[in-house]
């Protein structure tokens, strides 16, 4: 395969094993690019993209910013907070407002669900996901994979358990389907409460004790609790969610073997681990935030390079 089967990313619900095959072949390319001391290559020297931010973001934006710049793509950067949708204009126009400057590629952050899919069926652009509601989050899942098929060799065949709020994160969702397209076995730790009643419908385990859950696996994904999308409490105070499902130094040396740790930022240093395992050697949640420059690049390439026939 020498190209992607889609023409926008939207979700890793609608690739195919070779699609991510391909983006991890060419994420190598660029990893070793990022490595040179001219770190700059001209692939994307006539292509416009423009960063649609209408939700908070620091890693994802700023990865996103400079893995075009890295591909010396032109740049435009625009976020919710300080922009026009505040007076009333609709996605839409807002969009196509910014597309009339000739823009080639959109990378929008939306608190919708469905928000990136609904603009690939009504603008004449590329579209990027980088995260919508609690629907999908593609490129943090693709940058989650390719850490762990650098740290172990490959994914195929891995134990990964996703611990936490399940219920409201795209990171959850989203690394279900990549880990389950590259034969991995997965299963979701956390509260009965944060876990949704179809989790087990897309071929994942479910497990509510934590140690277990360590015992079983090769990865630990640990997520944040996304207080802002909860309108009622979903346990009872954030000390018992901790001693239930918080990592520690303790849980993990009890073990009687190593695991990697991961977690897509931002940590709640002390709630959903603690800094002594976010520090440590088991972790690679620094390796995560490198790659995701590269695995960014290699997405933006290969869609750019369909746009352009
Ligand atoms: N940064 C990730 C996201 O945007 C994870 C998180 O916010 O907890 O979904």
């Amino acid at each position: 395969m020498s190209e992607l089967s889609v023409d926008h990313l939207l979700g890793i619900k609608y690739l195919k094993k070779e699609d991510i095959e391909l983006i991890f072949k060419t994420a190598d390319h660029f990893k070793e690019v990022i490595n040179r001391p001219i770190k700059k290559v001209p692939s994307l020297r006539d292509v416009t993209i423009a960063n649609l931010f209408f939700e908070n973001s620091t890693r994802t934006r700023l990865s996103f910013e400079l893995a075009e710049k890295r591909l010396s793509a032109d740049v435009i950067n625009f976020s919710a907070a300080s922009s026009s949708v505040k007076k009333g204009e609709t996605l839409i126009d807002t969009v196509n407002n910014i597309l009339s400057m000739k823009v080639d590629m959109v990378v929008m952050r939306h608190p919708n669900p469905g928000a990136g899919i609904f603009l690939s069926k009504n603008v004449n652009a590329s579209i990027i996901n980088a995260g919508d509601g609690a629907h999908e989050h593609p490129t943090q899942a693709l940058l989650d994979t390719y850490s762990i098929r650098e740290r172990l060799g490959s994914v195929g065949g891995k134990k990964v358990v996703i611990v936490g709020d399940i219920l409201h994160s795209r990171v959850a969702l989203s690394n279900i389907f990549a880990l389950k397209l590259q034969g991995a076995d997965v299963k979701v730790c956390g509260p009965k409460t944060l876990i949704p009643k179809y989790i087990e419908s897309l071929g994942v385990g479910v497990e509510t004790d934590l140690r277990k859950a360590l015992q079983w696996c090769d990865v630990a994904n640990m997520l944040r609790v996304q207080n802002e999308r909860m309108d009622i409490s979903y346990f009872p105070t954030t000390r018992e969610y901790t001693q239930q499902f918080g990592l520690n130094k303790k849980i993990l040396d009890s073990l009687d073997k190593e695991i990697v740790v991961m977690h897509p930022g931002p940590i709640n240093r002390g709630v959903e681990i603690t800094s002594d395992v976010a520090d440590s050697e088991h972790a690679i949640i620094l390796n995560q935030v490198q790659n995701g420059v590269a695995i960014r690049m290699a997405v933006i390439y290969l869609l750019a390079s369909k746009i352009k026939q």
